[in-house]
């Protein structure tokens, strides 16, 4: 889950000094095309690049209220090309595209429902296949505003089918696009039925907004519990750990998960069976956990295209988790992190909390 307020094009670029980087047995490390040398701040050089730091969180959540911030950060969120205003114009484009077969989601009959997966199905490869092109396959941007210097793991012994990037596709596409899918297909067909809540965009226009704004923060909320829970004892050993063979993060690593987690993971979407929905709603939500946690993965914290333009994609607050593991359960939309003492915000203060909070486990 990405904010724009994580990714700022401001950041400087470091050197790649990378000594915290861990699962460096089988890493592919390479120095890039186009590396920066310029040595910034102290404190940032284990990254090879980072956002203006400390990362910020949902200013919705801070006390005293200041609108002027609320509204640059719902703005930068809703109003630009941003990952939440993409996956609102696919939802929508989706359900249109859907629309003469859902109109039988009464009933649940195989038709509809491969449409659905196969909707699903596209977007992941599209989105996930099509990051995995562009950044580390034809390495079109280099290195470039990448947080590491390696290109995901070199050697298969962790993974199945003995590459990381096999392993990744196999568990999004096998067990993540099913998983997703089966949530997706139960929420249309009780919505058909006339058990959830429904709304209309012309007769309640202001809720369907605010269902809308409120997904993100849900999210987040969801998130942050199952992910926590996902890191206790052997939780973490049969099922989490699954996500967590990938130290050196890329597009196909955001969903690939152990179907446990997969099940916890989209179980976020129920809360459409008692909130006022829409299907472009509930189709957005599904965009929201399955394509958000992609663009979250490519380890690039902006996607450029040409020399201007730029899309934020990668999520900093997460790319903190794959490094540290016991902070950053949740994102930046909801800041449950801070408030639970988990909030790793980048600095190395933050670090050196961390450090004492863990005590003989940290590991680094
Ligand atoms: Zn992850
Ligand atoms: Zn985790």
């Amino acid at each position: 889950m990405q904010h724009p307020n994580t990714a700022s094009p401001s950041g400087n670029a470091v050197s790649a000094d990378n000594r915290h980087q861990t699962g460096s047995d089988d890493t592919g490390v390479d120095a890039g095309h186009n590396q920066n040398h310029h040595r910034g701040k102290a404190e940032r050089d284990e990254w090879l690049f980072a956002p203006d730091l400390p990362i910020g969180n949902n200013p919705l959540f801070e006390w005293p209220l200041n609108a002027r911030r609320i509204l640059t950060y719902y703005r930068d969120y809703w109003l630009t090309v941003s990952e939440v205003s993409i996956f609102f114009v696919l939802a929508v484009a989706g359900w249109f595209a859907l629309r003469g077969v859902l109109e039988g989601a009464a009933v649940l009959s195989a038709g509809w429902v491969l449409a659905v997966w196969a909707l699903n199905l596209a977007v992941v490869l599209v989105f996930a296949g099509g990051f995995h092109l562009f950044f580390y396959q034809l390495r079109a941007q280099g290195t470039d505003l990448k947080y590491v210097p390696q290109f995901g793991h070199r050697g298969g012994s962790r993974f199945t089918f003995g590459s990381q990037v096999r392993d990744n596709m196999f568990w999004s596409l096998a067990s993540g696009v099913s998983v997703w899918t089966g949530y997706l297909v139960f929420l249309l067909w009780a919505h058909a039925q006339g058990w959830t809540p429904a709304i209309t965009v012309t007769a309640q226009p202001v809720t369907f907004i605010v269902v809308a704004l409120f997904t993100g923060p849900w999210i987040a909320f969801h998130f942050y519990w199952g992910h926590r829970f996902l890191h206790v004892g052997p939780l973490y050993r049969h099922v989490h750990s699954l996500h967590h063979r990938n130290v050196n993060i890329g597009p196909w690593s955001g969903i690939s998960m152990h179907p446990i987690e997969h099940v916890i993971y989209f179980s976020s979407m129920l809360i459409h069976l008692v909130v006022p929905s829409h299907p472009v709603l509930i189709m957005f939500h599904g965009y929201m956990l399955s394509l958000s946690a992609i663009f979250g993965h490519t380890g690039f914290h902006e996607m450029m295209i040409g020399n201007r333009a730029r899309v934020a994609v990668g999520h900093f607050h997460h790319q903190l988790h794959h490094r540290y593991f016991e902070c950053n359960y949740g994102s930046v939309d909801f800041p449950l992190d801070v408030w639970f003492g988990t909030f790793h915000d980048g600095t190395p203060e933050a670090r050196r909390r961390l450090k004492s909070r863990l005590g003989p486990r940290w590991q680094r």
